[in-house]
């Protein structure tokens, strides 16, 4: 079987990686097909699907052309640098798709590579299930992500705290190239190899930035990193407007191409609370809801630290470009937060009141404990018709307190009465801004529980729904419920 691959990480300098084979396992077998995601990639869906196919996904006969790798990284782990590389992934191949996108295509939990340390090279069952769904969630959002090809599971155990099914996610990226991928590189005072992978990463990713730097003479340095800041700075936007909590921002797990990667133990706000974090690890909080924006810049400011010796011939000068660049995200993070809310909010012009309203409903939120996702729904549902009294009421049900809402509300109508558009228009608008489903982790739990007792269902339903998440779907209202309070999940596990 051939997927078509057109490599080109595999034809930089060996240091970059080390060439690896999956570890063939027992008795694969398809979970999941992601049929889109082949489309994307040219890949004909049944194929994968054949025996064949699952030869190719599973890792016991990688496709004719393809050129395994484990790619050598580096990352601040909650602030500590740890040298790493993929110690259970496998880097297959590039595909150009149909759309002219490079991708990669990667085999996640197919055994052991050099950059194993103690670990197994595996993955279990559940965790694959987890970043398939959540990454599908996320992509139909609209939000940048990786995606998912297939899971399979491997006839395998993996031994965790218990003994669990062992699986592999195939998954497709605009690349596996992260901020730690530059950090080793700085730690090897492997100024050559820098030079390399930036040429590499801007000519993937930002090749319009490329060409501007070359034209005006500029360190292309400088230009991947101000990319790579710009990206990043709408990725974490993005990310608020859905209550999203990666819950591992390490500097490994942060891609140069502004992708969402490393779908662990991330999840989703029911409440808003910005101090919200459920990953068992991160103790202090480090990676929690609000703190996002806070912990990219620190994450970007280890990437203009690797970059240092390419940004400016002196160091002075270069310090002075990285701090410039780094100044510039926050700025650049508050402009695409404030329209990531306009848009939830339903405006269409911008107003300078409108960080005090946005700020002044999240703070009454907050204090109410009020479903994120529920809430701005019911106000799509209240901007259709702004002086319905029973819409009115529903959304201000949601609060401990409803006058909280009322009185915001007052407010919210007299901006929205300042705007030309139509009630319409705004509505069909809010609708795309405010999805009715996102991955509730009570949901998901219950998906990756079932499914591992070989119910699939559950999974298949979740993805499905999630595939369409701003559409209403009555007949899985319950997937858009937050969950009752013995149905909470408040701690997501690391997802090894
Ligand atoms: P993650 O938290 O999934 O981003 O993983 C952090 C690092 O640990 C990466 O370099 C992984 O490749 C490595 N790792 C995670 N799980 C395993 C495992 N089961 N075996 C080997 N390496 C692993
Ligand atoms: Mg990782």
């Amino acid at each position: 079987m051939r997927f078509g691959f057109d490599n080109t990480f595999a034809r930089l300098p060996e240091r970059f990686f080390a060439r690896v084979l999956p570890t063939k396992v027992a008795t694969p077998a398809l979970v999941a097909l992601n049929r889109e995601v082949a489309a994307l990639l040219g890949l004909d869906p049944d194929a994968l699907a054949s025996p064949e196919g699952l030869l190719a996904l599973s890792g016991n006969a990688p496709p004719e052309d393809a050129d395994p790798i484990a790619l050598a990284y580096a990352g601040h782990q909650f602030g500590s640098f740890v040298r790493l590389g993929d110690g259970r992934a496998i880097l297959l191949g590039e595909i150009v798709g149909k759309d002219g996108q490079r991708r990669d295509v990667q085999l996640k939990g197919a055994g052991r590579t050099p950059f194993s340390r103690g670990g197994d090279g595996r993955a279990a069952l559940g965790p694959v299930l987890r970043e398939y769904v959540v990454s599908e969630a996320m992509a139909a959002l609209g939000i940048p992500t990786t995606r998912a090809l297939a899971a399979v599971t491997t006839g395998e155990p993996v031994f965790r705290e218990e003994t669990l099914p062992g699986a592999i996610l195939a998954r497709v990226a605009k690349s596996h190239l992260r901020v730690g991928t530059f950090e080793l590189l700085a730690a090897r005072d492997d100024r050559e190899g820098l030079e390399v992978l930036v040429g590499h990463a801007i000519e993937r990713h930002y090749p319009a930035r490329a060409e501007d730097a070359r034209a005006r003479g500029a360190p292309l340095a400088r230009a991947l990193l101000e990319g790579v800041i710009e990206a990043q700075a709408s990725l974490v936007a993005r990310w608020l407007g859905v209550g999203f909590v990666h819950g591992v921002m390490n500097t490994d797990n942060m891609s140069i191409s502004g992708e969402t990667i490393d779908y662990g133990p991330c999840a989703f706000l029911d409440a808003y609370e910005p101090n919200k974090k459920f990953s068992s690890i991160d103790v202090g909080g480090r990676y929690a809801y609000a703190n996002q924006p806070r912990i990219a810049v620190w994450n970007l400011a280890r990437l203009a630290e690797a970059l240092l010796p390419l940004l400016a011939p002196e160091e002075d000068e270069a310090v002075r470009v990285a701090t410039e660049l780094l100044e510039g995200f926050m700025p650049a993070f508050q402009t695409a937060h404030l329209a990531v809310l306009r848009a939830k909010l339903g405006l269409s012009e911008a107003e300078a009141e409108d960080v005090q309203l946005a700020a002044d409903l999240l703070g009454r939120m907050a204090a109410n404990e009020v479903d994120f996702t529920i809430f701005f729904r019911r106000l799509t549902e209240l901007a259709e018709a702004p002086d319905d009294g029973a819409k009115e009421e529903r959304a201000a049900a949601l609060f401990a307190e409803p006058a909280a809402f009322r009185t915001w509300a007052e407010t919210w109508r007299l901006r929205l009465a300042r705007e030309a558009q139509s009630s319409a228009s705004r509505a069909a608008a809010m609708r795309l801004a405010n999805p009715a489903f996102i991955p509730r982790n009570h949901r998901v739990e219950e998906a990756l529980q079932a499914a591992r007792h070989d119910d699939f269902a559950p999974f298949e339903a979740l993805v499905r729904v999630l595939r369409r998440p701003h559409e209403d779907q009555p007949e899985s209202a319950h997937l858009a419920e937050p969950p009752r309070p013995e149905e909470r999940v408040e701690r997501t596990f690391c997802g090894t």
